[in-house]
């Protein structure tokens, strides 16, 4: 007998909004998460992303759109029956509880019996480099470590989706990058459908097979984070994915180059073409800080001659933060650790990595 595939696993999401006494949270939010993909959606503050997680669990209803789980449509499916587990920034663990009865807690309350907990539990307690905190309560674990209980809590159960929002922020920077990683890997080991929510572009982009960038309750762009990162759809992305973000330049196109602020960026010809731009076009022009390289304040090849405000050390690099002479557009350049600070600072573009933006 033919194998029973379903035609749809994963996550699909089908023009959904969501709106609040007239406020549109969302608008018309579309995607499909393949089986055992890990998604973030990513934007800032107030942007949707939360009202989106909290839709897929059941927790709150879309005003309209279909949401499917597994090829199931779940839009009238309570929170509990969707077998979706999430888990939230602040990881509320049962205090009197051990770590080990706090994992397989979900599983009893299920009935499963007692042998395949203490399998299920102790697979996942591998997996999170729990094992040798199983016997202990949580106040007397680390924050760190509360919050890998909370996750295997979740993972234990091996719900079709699992859905994360913000789970890091409540944890120190160093904390944050090493649970990260263990996120990472468990997601790699485990192989669950996974919507991430984070308003910080760096877990975004270490973490995600696709990112969702939101804005306004809208979807800007959704790619892998080498596309949203290399070819971004709009200034809001471009400027919210990476650090130090894109500079954006107001120009002016004519013949010769772009123009601002009594200053020329060549434009070489086939970009002209490609672009179809015409005499006295006005747009916004992007490049990466990384794509500006320093020159000698005397060089006759310097693109852009520009004021020093701030200089930054970072370590490997320095951050040059410049302006144009008389003007307060603002511009970032990443040079060597070793550069000589110097009030001024000339500097060429790499034509091949121009973006351009209109309005
Ligand atoms: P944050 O990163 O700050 O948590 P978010 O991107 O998760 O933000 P949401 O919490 O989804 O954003 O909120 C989206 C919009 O919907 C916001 O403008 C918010 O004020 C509004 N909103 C959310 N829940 C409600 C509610 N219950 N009643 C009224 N407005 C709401």
């Amino acid at each position: 007998m033919a194998k029973y595939s379903n035609p749809f696993p994963g996550l699909k999401l089908e023009g959904i909004s969501r709106q609040f006494q007239n406020v549109n949270a969302i608008s018309d939010i579309t995607f499909e998460v393949g089986d055992g993909q890990f998604w973030v959606l990513v934007g800032p503050s107030g942007c949707g992303k939360s009202t989106i997680l909290r839709i897929i669990a059941g927790l709150e209803s879309a005003t309209s759109g279909n949401l499917y789980i597994d090829g199931l449509l779940v839009n009238n499916l309570p929170a509990r029956a969707r077998d979706v587990a999430m888990v939230f920034q602040n990881y509320a663990l049962y205090p009197h509880m051990t770590v080990a009865e706090n994992l397989g807690f979900g599983l009893k309350m299920r009935g499963v019996q007692r042998q395949e907990i203490a399998l299920r539990v102790g697979a996942v307690a591998r997996s999170l480099r729990l094992e040798h905190l199983l016997a202990r309560k949580p106040q007397q674990l680390s924050g760190g470590q509360q919050q890998r209980v909370a996750l295997g809590r979740a993972i234990v159960r091996q719900p079709k989706v699992f859905l994360l929002d913000e789970p890091l922020s409540n944890l120190d920077a160093q904390l944050r990058e090493d649970t990260r990683a263990e996120l990472k890997q468990l997601h790699a080991s485990v192989g669950i459908t996974t919507v991430y929510v984070t308003h910080d572009q760096v877990e975004a982009m270490t973490l995600a097979d696709r990112i969702v960038v939101l804005n306004e309750g809208r979807i800007q762009q959704i790619g892998s984070p080498q596309t949203i990162y290399r070819e971004p759809a709009n200034r809001m992305v471009a400027t919210f994915i990476g650090n130090p973000p894109m500079n954006i330049l107001p120009v002016t196109y004519s013949e010769g180059g772009f123009h601002l602020h009594s200053q020329t960026i060549p434009c070489p010809e086939t970009l002209a073409k490609q672009w179809q731009l015409s005499p006295e076009q006005h747009f916004y022009l992007g490049i990466r800080p990384e794509h500006l390289q320093i020159l000698p304040d005397s060089d006759a090849e310097a693109h852009l001659v520009l004021q020093v405000n701030v200089v930054e050390p970072l370590g490997r690099e320095t951050l040059i933060r410049a302006s144009f002479p008389g003007a307060d557009t603002l511009i970032n350049i990443l040079a060597p650790a070793d550069w000589d600070q110097s009030p001024r600072v000339a500097a060429q573009l790499d034509l091949q990595h121009l973006h351009r933006f209109q309005g």
